[in-house]
């Protein structure tokens, strides 16, 4: 057996996962093709003594710590196949590795409507989560569009970091009740489709829309939908939840998936993303594996 357990994913949930193990001094492979979620981003905030430290920075300085561990090890690649059962688990990937447990951490994509010139400025100033670059984009003319849905739960939510927002409705139906709701203050609809972002080097300048119409701003928020960034969990058969945001995976209290001795962490199993949660999961996810190796978990409901 190369290890006892594989990690797949070296982020925040896989390298919190593997520091449990290698502490616990048990033999830990971490696989990663280094396409972290927020790999579009300057800064990470919100992560405990580490706001605004590029994700990279944040991903390395984990890392370091985990691979001083001798238990550790780090397997730069993508892993294709997972075969096998409890205690005899083969990964395909940049080696062929046999292991006991397997944790995923192999994150979700987000899936971005096809508009030119939004996918340049993702991450910069075209954002989902407020909380995460809100701060710095405060106070600006900001953008908020609909991809399938009016998104409501936004319109209100981005009071808090500007007074002059525009709602792109993009061909989206608005309710009365919507209407209703969008009637305020510092709140503008702007009807039609979005054809295109204008932007330099990522800076959003405006918006382009069907009829000819630009709409200037300097910020724009989308609730993007998003799904496994690898398909391994489904083709092990592991239990899926499917959300208005799009599907991840099913994990119990322990992290442990619905297929036994596969654990999830991170993003992967929670329709909303952060660092800080994925990294609180995958020390979960270390703790409980390192537990069910040694007999310790209660059986599955
Ligand atoms: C633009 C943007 C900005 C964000 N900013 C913030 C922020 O400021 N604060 C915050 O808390 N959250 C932020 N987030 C959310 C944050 O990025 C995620 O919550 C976090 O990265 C999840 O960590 P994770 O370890 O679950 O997955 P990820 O960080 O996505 O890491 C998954 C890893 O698995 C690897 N991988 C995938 N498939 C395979 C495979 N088959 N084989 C091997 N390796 C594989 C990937 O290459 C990647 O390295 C942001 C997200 C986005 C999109």
């Amino acid at each position: 057996m190369d290890a006892e357990v594989a990690v797949i994913g070296a982020s925040f949930a896989g390298v919190s996962a593997a520091i449990m193990l290698a502490r616990a001094r048990r033999r830990v492979v971490l696989i990663d093709d280094d396409r972290t979620r927020n790999r579009f981003a300057h800064g990470s905030h919100g992560f405990l003594g580490q706001d605004g430290v590029p994700p990279a920075a944040i991903r390395d300085k984990g890392l370091a710590e985990v691979l001083a561990y001798p238990a550790a090890r780090h397997l730069p690649g993508r892993v294709t196949r997972i075969s096998g059962g409890p205690d005899d688990f083969v990964l395909e990937g940049p080696e062929r590795l046999g292991a006991a447990r397997v944790i995923l951490a192999y994150g979700q994509r987000d899936i971005l409507p096809p508009i030119p010139g939004l996918a340049e400025c993702w991450g910069k100033t075209v954002n989902q989560c407020p909380y995460c670059h809100g701060y710095e984009l405060a106070d600006r003319t900001t953008g908020l569009l609909a991809v399938d849905a009016i998104p409501m739960h936004h319109a209100t939510h981005l009071r808090d970091w500007t007074d002059d927002l525009v709602l792109l409705e993009n061909g989206v139906p608005v309710t009365a009740e919507e209407a209703a709701g969008l009637d305020r203050p510092g709140l503008r609809r702007a009807a039609g489709r979005v054809l295109r972002v204008r932007h330099s080097g990522g800076a959003i300048e405006a918006v382009e829309l069907d009829g000819g119409r630009r709409v200037e701003m300097r910020a724009l928020y989308l609730v993007s939908t998003q799904e496994p960034a690898a398909g391994l969990g489904e083709a092990l058969g592991c239990r899926m939840v499917e959300t208005p945001m799009g599907r991840h995976l099913w994990v119990d209290d322990h992290q442990r998936t619905s297929v036994p001795g596969i654990f999830a962490a991170g993003d992967l199993c929670r329709p909303f993303p952060s660092a800080t949660q994925a990294a609180a999961t995958g020390n979960t996810a270390g703790a409980a594996c390192h537990q069910d190796l040694l007999g310790l978990l209660p059986a599955m409901e």
